[in-house]
């Protein structure tokens, strides 16, 4: 979620852009592409300026996060006739994490898949059912549910065809954060973990793992990789990663040092470096 708080960190024009746009006539969604196989589908008027991905291989595609649910229906559908217009290839959603702003048209994906994290494994009931809790959406109460068809492997080899990715586990942002790494096109597609905006954290423990997963990622993301958030402007500069990195090293020296404020009528604190701003919910 990208919502305004003390100050909204400036996107500035040196964020890298070099992707095509699609010609392909929406409304609401600016479809493009960073390669012939990658499309970003924006939302540019959703309230959270929303970023999905849809990835292809050669034998099947996977929807990374299904959109806002903001705009108006067409024949019943939100987002499934974009995704149509652009691959006919069997596709899986999967969700970057669980929040609200990420899954809203979920009901319209026949293929619904679930990092196969052993506490996910643990929350579906016997029929693969998982239930989403008020702390899993933050705001609002839909979706209630999801029928996981399909468990994708974390951390493993997972060929779309001619297009190896993996599922990393990435919490901080929420426990079942993921992101995809392309190994093959050397990008990697981080959710909420990063993107052009203000940072979101929803306890003070969080703070460590969000550490341990930008340690992780500047471990096994080389710098020539490509970074894509899941809100504002879709590309990443990889500094920023870096960057990120050494602004939780500040706050753990207790060198960057939390202001309180309140967010939505929430208890928060948050911290700026160098034009950054990480925010915890209280
Ligand atoms: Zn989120």
């Amino acid at each position: 979620m990208v919502l305004t708080t003390c100050k909204n960190e400036e996107v500035t024009q040196t964020e890298p852009d070099n992707y095509d746009v699609v010609s392909i006539e929406h409304d609401w969604f600016n479809v493009g592409y960073v390669e012939p196989k990658t499309y970003v589908i924006e939302e540019p008027e959703s309230s959270q300026g929303n970023v999905s991905y849809l990835l292809l291989g050669n034998n099947r595609a996977i929807m990374f996060d299904t959109g806002s649910g903001e705009n108006l229906p067409v024949d019943g559908y939100k987002i499934k006739p974009v995704m149509e217009e652009l691959t006919q290839l069997p596709t899986s959603l999967l969700l970057s994490h669980f929040h609200f702003d990420h899954n809203q048209n979920i009901s319209e994906f026949n293929t619904i898949a679930f990092p196969d994290l052993p506490f996910l494994r643990q929350a579906v009931s016997i029929d693969d059912t998982y239930s989403f809790t008020s702390e899993d959406l933050f705001i609002g109460d839909y979706p209630s549910q999801a029928q996981v068809n399909e468990w994708l492997p974390v951390n493993t080899d997972i060929d779309l065809g001619n297009r190896i990715i993996q599922l990393v586990s990435i919490p901080g942002h929420t426990d079942e954060s993921v992101a995809i790494v392309d190994k093959t096109n050397k990008m990697a597609f981080l959710g909420d973990y990063l993107y052009n905006g203000s940072l979101f954290l929803f306890d003070n423990d969080d703070l460590e793992p969000y550490k341990e997963s930008v340690e992780y990622l500047i471990s096994s993301l080389t710098p020539d990789y490509k970074l894509f958030g899941a809100h504002g402007t879709p590309q990443i500069a990889y500094s920023k990663l870096e960057k990120l990195n050494n602004f939780l090293i500040c706050i753990e020296n207790d060198v960057c040092l939390p202001t309180a404020t309140t967010v939505l009528g929430y208890d928060v604190v948050y911290y700026e470096y160098e034009g950054m701003e990480i925010v915890v919910f209280q």
